[in-house]
């Protein structure tokens, strides 16, 4: 069996990762979500082990000196990071796992795993980002302003990556990470052989 592909996503703060993600799992049956493990409390709705592992800032000390993290990065003050353990599980099952993590994470598991596709997902303007951090409405004026700051630094980080989709449309942005993801798994580097042929045993 083929190794699962391992795909990161990073964007800027307010481009819409999480519903991009959500649709793009709707119509990706064959990929999973990595659950990262974070010290920032829980916002309203959110659950333990499905948004998130919520944990205290001195477990997750312990873990990082355990080498248990494939990344991790501290992010508005918070540690966010992605456990080792199920991502190489789920990988060796053969299974497809998408990480949706921050810039400086994204850089370190592109340094562990260099067969990892990295995908940046931009907005399509610098006024609709603002329009989407202020819309949300979930903080305050002082973590707004210090979002926008940050996001226009991370936009210069979409260099670094494989691919950059843009989010204009939520259901568009969507099926083109989807195509991303079918053309790395037909790639021949990446293991992609004939079913049924001799050409199997090389
Ligand atoms: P939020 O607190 O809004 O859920 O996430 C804040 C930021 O942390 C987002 O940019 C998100 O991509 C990033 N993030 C979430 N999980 C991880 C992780 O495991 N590692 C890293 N490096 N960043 C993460």
């Amino acid at each position: 069996m083929s190794q699962g592909l391992l795909v990161v996503l990073s964007g800027p703060s307010g481009v819409g990762k999480g519903t991009v993600c959500r649709r793009l799992l709707e119509i990706c049956p064959r990929l999973k979500l990595s659950i990262s493990m974070t010290t920032r409390p829980p916002r309203s709705g959110e659950r333990e082990g499905v948004d998130y592992y919520f944990t205290s800032a001195s477990r997750f000390q312990e873990l990082i000196r355990a080498d248990a993290f494939l990344e991790w990065a501290e992010v508005y003050g918070h540690y966010y990071g992605t456990p080792t353990e199920p991502v190489n599980r789920v990988l060796d099952q053969g299974v497809n796992l998408l990480l949706e993590i921050d810039i400086a994470g994204a850089r370190q598991v592109r340094q562990r795993l260099e067969q990892a596709v990295s995908i940046f997902l931009a907005p399509p303007s610098r006024e609709i980002l603002q329009e989407r951090i202020n819309g949300r409405g979930s903080e305050d004026a002082e973590a707004i302003r210090r979002r926008l700051a940050a996001a226009r630094r991370e936009m210069e980080a979409y260099r670094e990556y494989d691919y950059l989709v843009i989010n204009d449309r939520v259901e568009k942005a969507a099926a083109c990470l989807a195509a991303i993801i079918k053309a790395e798994k037909c790639k021949i580097s990446r293991g992609a052989r004939p079913t049924g042929w001799e050409v199997n045993r090389v």
